[in-house]
């Protein structure tokens, strides 16, 4: 059915190429040999075969279309034209009837909800930003700068020094150049983006910004002073952001001149992929300046999901607890390679440990540090990553985290081992290793749903899908949390919090929602 994928922007010219080189003529008659080969019962049960675990290793199980696909093309090729179509609709009905289905239906709703949240559907009628600014070239900034300018907005990019511009430069240069390697964006594309980033060490080019995202180091006092600085430079409509991760947008907006046009738009590493956008509302944070930010995101392409200015927003609040004990399984001897893979047949796209390693092991214990500091011992992170920075085992940056990456693919990283008190003696399979770290994240769900860091439940699923990369088949967390029931959830919890410790302890609302056996979202039939 389909001769070639191309950019829409090549579509027409590769048709024509296609259709003169006669290359399509060609191409079936090598079809047509290639299917007497294929559509015979034999070869269609040594391709199902073969195809079976490769679409396992894939899927793991979680996601059962591709399977269902694959039994229905191997059969029908077999069978008279209408038996196979039969085939293939049952199929479809039964695939439809899915709880995966269902769910993933659900992820693609909730996103086209989010863009349209109260009737703030992108419109020509909405003010587009045309011209930005981005202070701090680092890993966020330059990230942030090349995907506003594929994106058609004028970038100031600026940092304290020409070498430190350089490389945020040389950053988005080599963005730019993978973006035309993948056949995403054409040489004229990826050479207008380019002309778009204007770098500036003395933030001449700031001043004519509409909407300018502070993305410097993750300092208070340095976050503040720039903000000050940002306000003296541009204009009075000009919508005045920070990227911090976990640092307070009040506190940040304090001493402000104008803290209402101040907000939080958190973007997530990398920002090219990763289609979430926090956007926190601070204290003083006025409709105005929420609904620019809002709008901003959007015309970026990028889901917005408003939350609360509260530690770690939600994705990484949720995430840490997670993240520390994995790190903590580890530390008790637990083994890295299968804690990981616990979690990827739970359907995460990457293991805990492994994200800790790509997130940097310095960054993930200073979340977990000031988390820990405004929230609690929950985020305690164990010893062990202390350990770990101060050997320099800061992850893929450093080549070597929980993993070691000099080869492909990463092994575990023996200095890690040594690092622990059970050292490199045989590690072990964790019981219970899934159950125990997806209770974690459950629960501080429900904590955050209490707390009303978000507006409603499908808020935070579709953020921790997007953020996180919550196993999108489940519907994410709190559709998960349903799914088992309350009174399993807290029952697995009291089983973990006797074992391990208070961190385990069910929260308030999950509590009431099994004694009253409720569910977070409205039961079918009920209102
Ligand atoms: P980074 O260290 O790679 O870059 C920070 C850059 O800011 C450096 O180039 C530095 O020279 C520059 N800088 C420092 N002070 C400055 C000043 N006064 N004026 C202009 N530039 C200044 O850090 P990063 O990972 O890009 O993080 C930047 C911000 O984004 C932090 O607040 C961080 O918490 C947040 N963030 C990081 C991630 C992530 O995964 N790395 C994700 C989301 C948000």
């Amino acid at each position: 059915m389909i001769d070639q994928v191309v950019p829409r922007n090549r579509l027409i010219r590769t048709a024509c190429e296609l259709i003169e080189s006669r290359g399509l003529a060609l191409r079936r008659s090598r079809n047509s040999f290639r299917m007497t080969l294929t559509n015979n019962r034999v070869a269609a049960s040594l391709i199902r075969g073969l195809s079976r675990r490769k679409i396992l290793r894939k899927t793991r199980g979680n996601y059962p279309a591709p399977m269902k696909a694959l039994e229905v093309v191997t059969r029908g090729s077999s069978m008279p034209l209408d038996d196979s179509l039969d085939l293939e609709r049952e199929a479809a009905l039964e695939l439809a009837r899915t709880e995966a289905c269902r769910n993933l239906l659900r992820v693609h709703f909730l996103q086209e909800r989010s863009k349209k949240a109260s009737g703030r559907t992108l419109s020509r009628s909405r003010s587009l930003i045309g011209s930005a600014a981005v202070i701090g070239a680092g890993v966020m900034g330059a990230g942030i700068a090349h995907w506003l300018a594929t994106k058609g907005v004028s970038v100031a990019l600026k940092d304290i020094d020409h070498s430190r511009l350089d490389k945020g430069v040389s950053r988005i240069k080599r963005l730019l150049e993978g973006a035309v390697a993948r056949d995403l964006l054409s040489l004229v594309e990826a050479r207008d983006a380019m002309r778009r980033v204007l770098p500036t060490v003395d933030g001449g080019a700031v001043a004519a910004s509409e909407l300018v995202i502070e993305s410097a180091v993750e300092d208070l006092d340095v976050k503040r002073d720039l903000i000050r600085e940002i306000e003296g430079r541009v204009g009075p409509r000009a919508v005045v952001a920070t990227n911090t991760s976990a640092l307070s947008v009040s506190r940040i907006a304090d001493g402000a001149e104008r803290p209402e046009r101040v907000v939080g738009l958190h973007f997530f590493n990398p920002v090219r992929r990763m289609p979430l956008v926090e956007v926190v509302r601070g204290e003083d944070t006025d409709d105005a300046t929420m609904d620019r930010a809002v709008d901003f995101a959007l015309q970026m392409g990028k889901t917005p999901v408003v939350v609360a200015d509260s530690p770690g927003f939600l994705v990484n609040r949720i995430l840490t607890p997670y993240l520390v004990e994995a790190g903590r399984m580890f530390e008790a001897g637990g083994d890295a390679v299968r804690i990981d893979q616990a979690m990827l047949a739970f359907g995460m796209p990457m293991g805990p440990l492994r994200l800790i390693d790509e997130i940097g092991g310095d960054v993930a214990l200073h979340v977990a540090e000031s988390l820990r500091a405004s929230l609690g011992e929950r985020f305690a992170p164990p010893p062990l990553l202390g350990r770990m920075r101060s050997a320099g085992l800061l992850g893929r940056k450093a080549g070597l985290g929980f993993y070691d990456y000099s080869e492909s693919p990463a092994r575990p990283n023996r200095g890690a081992l040594a690092l622990s008190p059970e050292g490199a003696r045989r590690r072990e399979a964790v019981s219970g290793t899934g159950d125990r770290l997806i209770a974690l994240m459950l629960n501080e769900s429900l904590r955050c749903l209490s707390e009303e860091i978000v507006e409603d439940p499908e808020d935070l699923d579709l953020a921790m899908i997007l953020g996180a990369g919550f196993a999108p088949q489940t519907g994410g967390p709190l559709r998960y949390a349903d799914a088992l029931g309350a009174s399993l959830l807290v029952s697995r919890l009291e089983a973990f919090r006797a074992v391990e410790g208070e961190r385990f302890a069910p929260c308030d609302l999950l509590l009431e929602t099994a004694e009253l056996n409720q569910t977070i979202y409205p039961r079918k039939g009920e209102s």
